[in-house]
């Protein structure tokens, strides 16, 4: 995983980028909650899930499926009434999104295994070419550690700077649309 942190402000920042008309504090807090619900398949370790297993760590959790199940699954949830509308779609496009976007920053991190980022049908593991954010370590106790601060200070750099300039751009095209 990149930190909870990292994934919170991805999915903020992706947030940010839609149309006012739908963007509020529930939105927003979904967002992040898609963003950061992949890696509750952490617990799997305790039951002795193998990382590299189905279950596993970064393994269906993980999948562009499950973002788009999760996606559907959310909206249809808090937002069942716009379901099978336009707006609708948007709301699933962001809830799936947003679960992706810890998938891909997953697969930009240093350690663990990759991502299985086409489970069910391919459940190879794969991380991107360029990997420039460091893993942050599981567990809250080693989090807060000198390695947990080398991990924030990387995510401020890759995830932090580019979610302020999206969110710029962002507010830059929303105010020249009216
Ligand atoms: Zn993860």
């Amino acid at each position: 995983m990149a930190s909870i942190f990292g994934h919170a402000v991805a999915a903020y920042a992706l947030g940010k980028g839609f149309s006012k008309t739908i963007v509020n504090w529930k939105f927003l807090l979904l967002g992040i909650i898609c963003a950061i619900l992949p890696d509750a398949d952490v617990i799997g370790f305790s039951f002795g899930i193998k990382y590299g297993s189905f279950w596993g760590h970064r393994g269906f959790s993980h999948s562009l499926l499950f973002s788009l199940i999760l996606g559907v699954l959310i909206t249809a949830i808090f937002y069942s009434k716009n379901l099978t509308t336009k707006k609708g779609l948007l709301f699933i496009l962001y809830f799936t999104i947003c679960t992706a976007s810890h998938a891909i920053l997953d697969a930009l991190t240093t350690g663990g295994l990759g991502v299985a980022f086409f489970s069910p049908f391919d459940t190879t593991r794969y991380f991107f070419p360029w990997r420039p954010i460091k893993v942050s370590p599981i567990g809250v106790a080693r989090f807060f550690s000198k390695r947990g601060i080398g991990v924030l200070l990387s995510e401020l750099i890759w995830i932090g700077i580019p979610s302020i300039v999206y969110i710029l751009i962002a507010m830059y095209f929303k105010r020249n649309k009216k």
